[in-house]
């Protein structure tokens, strides 16, 4: 029977037919019976966004699920049911906490569309092309362990007005010296600056999971944000989802030093110049408005020789990134070659210059 018209809400999470817990299938995106064909489509509803400065210094407890601590790895697990699932980042079985952890609810979610099948065919891909990796890792290579993990991410927007004083140079040249020495010379003229700049900047994503990096998360992003739904339950229907490791304060931090990047680009674009010599920057930040959401990943593990690797897989691209084998022959060969074609390259100015 399929019942396809139907709508879930929080508390449909069985199926009608044969009892079954439903999961969420990524590639169809609905709930789906994994004994028969039923499956339940999710009411999609937009992501809202939040004041920011309302939450700052938020010391509450907003829960989404139940909450797990891995007592191996000490991550904040949340799964949708209360039986103890399996550890995403580490393996290991997760012990049901009592008690609520402290932090903020998602506000959206951006659904997994790669499925696990889709997720180990990129990893399969992603080894092939390591040149580092020695052939036998990638004969022999087999995921061990793969888990759906929404990692939590806090996506800002923020109304800026800024002044901004500074001094920047524009080179030119002029003609130098008499007779034989006759040259040009570079110099700088220096023109002091200063005005108001107006901003707005939208979306900027920092991650808060205590698993992942910011510089894992660029290497297999980006995602697609402006799809991210509301939050509902149902999405993490057999996955899971961390909970937000730093705390809102410290994230907006770092968006702020993006920010900040953003706008001194900004003010840059409006002169003509060749150097910096400084440029102070002063920001209000008016409105600041944000959206606590989690983004879709696959967690996954091989093993070589003995050796347990982690990779991720972006649960919306199937781009995948993270530790491998690295062949100290392959190493080798790289240094010897590139040392050729320094040794190369010298060989050709030397002779220039002597002919
Ligand atoms: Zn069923
Ligand atoms: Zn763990």
């Amino acid at each position: 029977m399929s019942t396809e018209g139907n709508t879930s809400n929080v508390d449909i999470i069985k199926c009608e037919t044969c009892g079954a817990d439903l999961v969420f299938d990524p590639g169809k995106g609905v709930l789906a019976c994994p004994y028969c064909s039923n499956a339940v489509k999710i009411a999609v509803e937009a992501s809202q966004e939040r004041d920011y400065f309302a939450y700052e210094n938020f010391g509450g407890t907003e829960s989404f699920g139940i909450n797990f601590k891995c007592p191996n790895c000490n991550a904040d697990v949340v799964f949708e049911k209360e039986t103890a699932g399996q550890c995403p980042f580490c393996g290991a079985t997760c012990v049901l906490e009592k008690s609520a952890m402290p932090g903020i609810k998602p506000d959206s979610v951006l659904p997994f569309s790669v499925d696990k099948g889709g997720a180990s065919e990129s990893g399969k891909k992603w080894i092939k092309k390591r040149w580092f990796a020695p052939s036998a890792a990638k004969k022999a290579f087999s995921i061990d362990n793969m888990n759906g993990v929404y990692a939590p991410c806090f996506s800002f927007t923020a109304d800026t007005f800024s002044d901004y004083q500074g001094r920047l140079g524009e080179h030119y040249t002029v003609m130098v010296g008499s007779g034989k020495n006759r040259h040009p010379e570079t110099r700088t003229r220096w023109f002091t600056v200063s005005g108001v700049y107006s901003m707005l900047l939208r979306d900027i994503v920092i991650e808060s999971s205590s698993h992942l990096d910011q510089k894992q998360m660029d290497k297999i992003g980006p995602f697609d944000i402006p799809n991210s739904v509301g939050f509902k339950k149902d999405f993490l229907a057999g996955f899971s989802a961390e909970r937000h490791n730093e705390t809102i304060k410290q994230c907006f931090g770092i968006a702020k030093q993006k920010m900040t990047s953003q706008i001194r680009a900004g003010i840059l674009s409006k002169y003509r110049y060749d150097v910096v010599d400084y440029l102070n920057i002063n920001t209000t930040y008016n409105t600041v408005r944000f959206r606590h959401i989690l983004l879709p990943l696959w967690v996954c593990a091989f093993r070589f020789k003995q050796k347990v690797f982690n990779f991720f897989v972006n649960g919306r691209t199937g781009k995948a990134a993270g530790k491998y084998p690295i062949s100290p022959v392959r190493v080798a060969f790289a240094v010897i070659g590139g040392l050729a074609v320094v040794a190369g390259a010298v060989f050709l100015i030397l002779k220039m210059m002597a002919s």
